[in-house]
This record gives structure tokens, C-alpha cells and sequence, in this order.
């Protein structure tokens, strides 16, 4: 890992976020008061970590839903089923996807 990468913080090999006795919540380690409700643990966990799971089994940045092989195939399975034609030899629309 080069010195200027950010260090990976991944989701599930975090320790449980505190619970803090007098707010009745939890707390992640940042510092963040994140209530008691059934989501509170689970938001305390996702302000501290930077990757998660994917439910492939590979890594992914922490505010995606699927990492980078699976969005590609999520995306070429739908290219799939769009309707097609034959070209008209007039129209032509080009879609590029642009990694920031
Ligand atoms: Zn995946």
C-alpha cells in the first residue's frame, strides 16, 4: 500500500460500535450518536468502515451495492435485454460510462 492510499476500514472485521448507556444508542467510533433503532448499529458501523462485501466475495468501496465485476455484468445483462434493431444508417446514439 503506497503512503498516500487511504487505509481500508472493512465493514464486517469492525468491533462492534459502542453503545452508549446514557443516550441509550449507539456511537461509532468517530464519535457519531446514531440512536437505538433496529439500523442504529449497523449506521454506526458504516460511518467508520470504507469497503464492504459483496455478494460475491470481493471488496468493494463501502457506498456501492455491488462491487466492479458484478455492476459490469448487472450492466451487460441488461444491455442484453434491450430491444434491438436494425440500424437505420441515420441515428446513432453513443453511451460511454465514465469512471471519476
Ligand atoms: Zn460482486
Amino acid at each position: 500500500m503506497e503512503a498516500t492510499q487511504k487505509k481500508e476500514i472493512l465493514f464486517i472485521l469492525l468491533k462492534p460500535a459502542l453503545i452508549e448507556p446514557t443516550l441509550k444508542g449507539w456511537v461509532s467510533s468517530t464519535g457519531f450518536f446514531f440512536g437505538d433503532n433496529k439500523d442504529s448499529e449497523n449506521m454506526a458501523r458504516y460511518d467508520v468502515s470504507t469497503h464492504r462485501i459483496c455478494e460475491c466475495g470481493l471488496r468493494m468501496e463501502k457506498w456501492y451495492t455491488l462491487c466492479d465485476k458484478c455492476r459490469d455484468k448487472k450492466s451487460n445483462e441488461a444491455w442484453k435485454l434491450k430491444p434491438k434493431q436494425k440500424w437505420d444508417g441515420i441515428k446513432c446514439h453513443i453511451f460511454q460510462r465514465f469512471e471519476l
